[in-house]
């Protein structure tokens, strides 16, 4: 149950961490690849070994000006990077090359439009290297593990870290913003954007005031959040938690929580660390950045049409809900294919339902996407076509045709040839099938004749099954109220 919030004004900020898609890390040449074997890609330099040198990956920085652009924020002509010390098995150099004081994009925004249209400011976006990962045995954290390994793979992987403004006013405008954000980095293609893999993280910050109030109140971070079911669970439960706390005229503890799966609620993991605990001092080994104008604007070149622009555009010219616009456009790769089957002349209303309906539930069973399914646009298009015709009729392409052209990327005019499943359109043939089924139901066609309608689907039914839903529908309707009449 949605949480109402009257007493208190809820106040959120989402700090995205997010994995860029580029081939090497971010500061050696080592591959970036999830599936590898354990501390295979790895080399001096992710590992912090003595005396080695880290070397900047363009296309991170490349990836993060995208992502700045994309977020309307302001590119740093100059910017540098920063070492940030903390302790941890994970961290083989003992600090994380991050930025601090002067990251690469400041000030933008995200615009919002599931509960009310509303710009959501960006802080800024940084670039930093990712850690490694513990694998704990026995339990899922090192507390209480019998003993932990380390795998130092995802040492070194590129990440940007996108921070918003404490803008955010409910749990379901904070689901909107990361949705809205993941769709964006899935655009730009910079970042997979996959919660439950860690490719994007949220840590999310929640702070409760009473309403009216125009001074925040102490907040609490969330870490471990993993899809965005549990972004609204750990928001819910935390606000109830605060909520519980503030009305006993205790005070809120700013501290780092961790979010349980398991109980669903959040559970305290330390109490907040302050920037002047990480002794933060810029990168001797690293030169500092100077971007030019001419590079941000070749990469504004490469930036596609974004989802938020698409949002608008879709109703106007397709004359599609924002539902509809909105499922269509959530996977760039499907927005493009729906535009695509449009360009082609297919019935942009038509071309959506097929596209959400019968081919999205393809692809969620067979585990798949658009691009890598066997369908092409030209051919969604002609069974439209066909369809329109007459050739077939609706439920026979759904039953008989889509999947195998989905599957093996079989023209639909060819599978109709192979199962001849054309329509039965001749009107001398379908009246005798027609008369056949009234004269074999006597007492449903005497009910159809006192004009009681309801005994027509029967009918249609009937006669759907004798021609295996080959019938042409209109006819067949056509020929039942002819033949039926007193
Ligand atoms: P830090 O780097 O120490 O975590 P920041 O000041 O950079 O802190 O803020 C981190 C995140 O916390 C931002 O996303 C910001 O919007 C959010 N935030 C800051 N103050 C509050 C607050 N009072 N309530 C909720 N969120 C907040
Ligand atoms: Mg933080
Ligand atoms: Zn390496």
């Amino acid at each position: 149950m949605p949480v109402t919030q009257t007493k208190y004004e809820v106040v959120i900020g989402l700090e995205v961490h997010a994995q860029l898609k580029t081939k090497t890390k971010i500061f050696c040449t080592c591959p970036v690849d999830f599936g590898a074997e354990p501390n295979i890609n790895v080399c001096p330099v992710c590992l912090g070994m003595p005396g080695v040198l880290p070397v900047l990956n363009k296309q991170v920085v490349a990836y993060a000006i995208k992502t700045g652009l994309a977020l309307n924020c302001k590119i740093a002509k100059h910017c540098k990077f920063d070492r940030k010390q903390y302790f941890y098995p994970d961290l083989p150099k003992n600090y994380q090359i991050s930025q601090y004081d002067q990251p690469i994009c400041l000030d933008g925004y995200l615009e919002v439009n599931g509960v009310k249209e509303k710009k959501i400011g960006i802080i800024r976006i940084h670039m930093e290297e990712d850690a490694g990962k513990l694998v704990h045995a026995g339990s899922d954290r090192l507390h209480g593990s019998e003993y932990s390994l380390v795998d130092f793979n995802r040492t070194g992987t590129p990440l940007i870290e996108i921070v918003s403004k404490p803008d955010l006013r409910s749990v379901e405008e904070a689901k909107d913003y990361a949705q809205t954000l993941r769709s964006i980095l899935r655009y730009l293609d910079v970042c997979d954007g996959n919660l439950e893999e860690g490719s994007m993280r949220c840590d999310v910050n929640i702070s409760l005031r009473p309403t009216g109030s125009n001074t925040f109140g102490t907040r609490t971070e969330i870490k471990n959040v993993n899809s965005f079911k549990s972004l609204v669970k750990a928001l819910e439960s935390e606000i109830e938690r605060q909520t519980e706390i503030l009305d006993g005229g205790r005070k809120v503890i700013q501290e780092t929580r961790l979010f349980d799966e398991s109980s669903g609620k959040t559970i305290s993991m330390r109490s907040k660390e302050e920037a002047h605990d990480y002794r933060y001092f810029p990168e001797p080994d690293l030169v500092p950045l100077e971007i030019s104008e001419k590079w941000i604007n070749e990469i504004k070149e490469t930036i596609p049409e974004l989802p938020h622009a698409k949002k608008t555009r879709y109703p106007k010219e397709f004359g599609l809900s924002i539902e509809d616009t909105k499922v269509l456009i959530e996977d760039r790769n499907m927005a493009e294919f729906y535009e695509a089957v449009v360009r082609l002349g297919a019935n942009p209303k038509k071309a959506t339902n097929w596209l959400i309906g019968p081919v999205t539930a393809y692809l969620k069973e067979h585990k798949t996407d658009i691009i890598n399914c066997c369908m092409t646009p030209k051919q969604l298009s002609d069974l439209l076509g066909l369809i329109e015709k007459g050739i077939i009729n609706d439920s026979i392409a759904k039953t008989e045709i889509i999947e195998e052209l989905l599957g093996k990327g079989t023209d639909a005019e060819e599978i109709i040839k192979q199962k001849g499943l054309a329509q039965i359109t001749n009107v001398n043939e379908l009246k005798e099938i027609v008369k056949e089924i009234l004269e074999q139901n006597p007492e449903q066609l005497n009910q159809l004749k006192d004009g009681k309608e309801k005994v027509r689907g029967y009918f249609v039914g009937q006669i759907m099954k004798k021609t295996n839903g080959k019938a042409n529908p209109t006819i067949v309707n056509q020929l039942i109220t002819e033949l039926s009449r007193k």
